[in-house]
């Protein structure tokens, strides 16, 4: 087996192996209470199957294997013993379950512990290797989430529909966060999101203060040809690699982006500019999700800046209810639908993903611009994510499965629990209303309003039939007309289908034709 640099590997047989997944990298984890550094050790593991299962970006997979090397090293240095198999050792049983099975077979470990897995397919597997044999596991609770999965049941216990507003509002009452003495809001409103839809002026976003990077140290510079060799078909690319990958770039990460650019997030959250990939945002969402950072000190972070003064309340508000709303909501959606919520298709969705997701390369600006960021460094913002990539799928109709296993595969923040709500339920509206009351449903000119993508684009976002009809204005109809029935009863979509009703046949025949002209790639 394979050593990797500043990990150890005991032969002891440990009282208690703690198994550590690669978003698991936090020495404070449940998984690791009443950890004894004599008698305990730890389990992990890189494997192809967490690479290949989807097609995983090399941004993604980097990510994912020089975190777990630092962490390990990080390990090692308290003291403790790590059991680490890595990619390339000649004996690598190749998935997570299989190389547990193998090492439970040899350590004969008297219990296992790990702290509860983002991923249901994971859960299953390391099941099923502890239940074969025969050695008990505990599974903790993961305290990274201020929000317990028992406590999202209970929330959404008895509610005919969840919407994530009143939820969020709860997690700021409940832990205090941006409300006064007396219990209000702070700022007398729970939501400042109307302040945060506008788009930049026509000259740009202006100096946007650069994000923190890190240049790839001894760790990173040996992951990264590893990577590129035996991923090479893989999409993405790794020129440009500097995310942060330990605990310590990370706290930098999140002072810099507290002091630099969150007084700058709010106004501007849901605006796109070519070429700007970065702009106000936070890129912390990779090292929450791997527990390089908890959202708690993020949270306190942004809350202290708002009351120096140093983050006008706009933005702190937007940035505070993306962690404590969104991403706790997400979580909750995911641990109390699965595994039934992945298979749902609530629009009857088929068609396949396009096979220029994979390299960037169509025609249409924005999809260009937005997939080009993603392969480049693993990572576009939410608005170029729903409003970009994903609007374009749901219009297009494609298999829900599939664009969520482009997700899963290209971003360096993706992690089960988090990605597949989202992709399914809202940007693909492929649970029926669970997760969102209607369909992000937009044409070409939401696109054009909030970007100045079209200027330079070949199709003209204003219209839906012709050669050079912008393909989601088109797809917009055609999936209005496509959906009619299903949509008329959702009285959120009342205006849009009303819309719809005053097309005549002719039209209708024409949008239907130009949108299984862009079906068939006629773009
Ligand atoms: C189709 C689709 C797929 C997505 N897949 C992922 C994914 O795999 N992993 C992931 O972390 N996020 C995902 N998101 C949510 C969001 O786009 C990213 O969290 C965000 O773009 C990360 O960039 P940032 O750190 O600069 O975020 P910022 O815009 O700076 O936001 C701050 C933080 O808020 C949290 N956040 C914001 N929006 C969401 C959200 N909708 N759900 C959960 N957390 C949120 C993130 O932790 C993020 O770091 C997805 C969104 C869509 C529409
Ligand atoms: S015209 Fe349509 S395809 Fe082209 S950039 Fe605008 S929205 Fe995108």
């Amino acid at each position: 087996m394979a050593e990797v640099e500043g990990v150890v590997r005991g032969d002891r047989t440990p009282r208690r192996l703690v198994i550590v997944l690669g978003d698991q990298l936090d020495p404070e984890a449940s998984g690791f209470d009443g950890f004894d550094e004599v008698r305990d050790a730890v389990w992990m593991a890189e494997v192809d199957e967490e690479s290949t299962h989807v097609w995983s970006s090399k941004p993604r997979t980097a990510m994912f294997l020089t975190a777990m090397r630092h962490f390990a090293a990080a390990l090692r240095a308290r003291g403790r013993t790590v059991h680490y198999t890595a990619l390339d050792d000649p004996d690598n049983a190749q998935s997570l379950g299989a190389q547990l099975a193998v090492d439970l077979a040899r350590l004969r470990p008297r219990e296992l512990v790990m702290t509860a897995p983002g991923e249901w397919r994971v859960l299953e597997q390391i099941r099923e290797a502890a239940s074969a044999v025969g050695i008990p596991l505990e599974i903790r609770e993961d305290e990274h989430f201020l929000c317990t999965v028992k406590e999202f049941a209970a929330h959404a216990n008895g509610r005919a529909s969840l919407r994530m507003e009143y939820f969020y509002r709860e997690m700021r009452r409940r832990h205090g966060i941006l409300m006064t003495a007396d219990g209000a809001p702070e700022g007398g409103s729970w939501n400042f999101d109307a302040e945060n839809r506008r788009p930049f002026p026509a000259q740009g976003p202006g100096l946007v203060p650069p994000r923190a990077t890190f240049p790839p140290d001894e760790i990173t510079r040996g992951v990264l040809p590893l990577v590129e060799d035996r991923f090479a078909d893989h999409p993405g690319r790794l020129d440009s690699f500097a995310w942060p990958v330990t605990r310590s770039h990370a706290l930098e990460a999140l002072t810099l982006f507290v002091d630099e650019r969150l007084a700058g997030f709010g106004d501007a959250q849901d605006a796109m500019w070519p070429g700007e990939p970065w702009l106000w945002h936070a890129h912390l969402s990779a090292a929450m999700n791997l527990k390089l950072l908890n959202p708690r000190e993020v949270v306190a972070a942004a809350e202290a800046a708002y009351r120096d003064g140093r983050a006008p309340l706009p933005a702190v508000e937007g940035f505070i209810r993306q962690i404590i709303g969104w991403r706790e909501y997400v979580r909750g959606i995911y641990w109390t639908q699965m595994p039934g919520y992945i298979q749902r298709n609530a629009l009857d969705a088929h068609e396949a993903l396009p096979d220029w997701y994979w390299t960037g390369e169509t025609p249409m600006a924005c999809l260009a611009d937005a997939i080009g960021t993603t392969l480049d460094n693993g990572y576009a913002h939410h608005i170029q994510r729903l409003m970009i990539t994903g609007l374009y799928a749901m219009l297009l109709g494609v298999e829900p499965r599939d664009v969520h296993a482009w997700y899963l595969a290209v971003y360096v923040d993706a992690v089960e629990w988090v990605e597949l709500p989202n992709t399914l339920g809202m940007s693909q509206y492929a649970d029926g209303g669970l997760m969102g009351s209607k369909p992000y449903a937009a044409t070409g000119k939401y696109i054009a309003r909030m970007s100045p993508y079209c200027r330079t684009c070949p199709f003209d976002p204003v219209k839906r039939i012709g050669a050079d009809a912008c393909p989601f204005t088109t797809l917009y109809w055609d999936f209005l007309l496509r959906h009619e029935d299903a949509l008329a009863a959702n009285p959120r979509m009342a205006l849009q289908v009303r819309n719809v009703s005053r097309i005549d046949a002719d039209e209708r025949e024409q949008i239907a034709q130009r949108a299984e002209a862009v079906r068939m790639g006629a773009v």
